[in-house]
């Protein structure tokens, strides 16, 4: 079975950290194999790449890193200077560049196929960019305590609790219905 993947963290960077679920638990993990790793990249509109073992093997070690520098920044976790230079290197790296082409004499965007270590730059620019950036005091994580996806709150007065109001969200009503009973 192919596990679904969350698009519930409003940044690339947190949505790939997603991809590993329900940390303090069963440890959900998502990218399995080399195929579900295109499937994510695709999934999150970053083009279509063929991935091997080694690719899958560089990708969690960048999200875990992405993952730690987080919790860092929510003070739930020691800021390690082996997590900032392994996502600097990747960030260092050659990103997919864009290209015109001329199709019916008109111009049109023909984006070359990415290769996995480009998309895993990609993933870590905007790492740096989310965590240096404004968006970084409002990072949150589900308040499911289960769930363990984090998000940017960008919701009006900054008061979103949950991952998606269809699931956690949902879920939380039922027992505060159930207990009124
Ligand atoms: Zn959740």
């Amino acid at each position: 079975m192919t596990a679904a993947f969350p698009f519930v963290g409003g940044r690339i960077a947190l949505n790939f950290v997603g991809t590993l679920g329900k940390r303090s638990t069963e440890q959900l993990e998502r990218l399995r194999t080399p195929e579900d790793l295109t499937r994510w990249v695709e999934l999150a509109g970053l083009g279509s790449i063929s991935t091997d073992e080694a690719d899958l093997e560089a990708a969690r070690v960048l999200r875990e890193a992405l993952y730690t520098l987080t919790l860092a920044t929510l003070d739930r976790a020691p800021l390690r200077r082996a997590d900032v230079e392994l996502v600097n290197e990747w960030a260092a790296r050659e990103t997919p560049a864009p290209a015109l082409k001329i199709r019916a004499d008109a111009l049109r965007r023909s984006d070359p196929q990415p290769s996995a270590s480009e998309v895993l730059a990609v993933v870590a620019r905007d790492g740096i960019e989310l965590l240096s950036g404004p968006e970084s005091d409002s990072i949150r994580e589900c308040e499911d305590p289960a769930c363990t996806l984090l998000f940017v709150d960008s919701s009006r007065g900054r008061r979103r609790r949950w991952c998606s109001m269809s699931s956690c969200g949902a879920r939380a009503k039922m027992r505060t219905l159930r207990s009124a009973h």
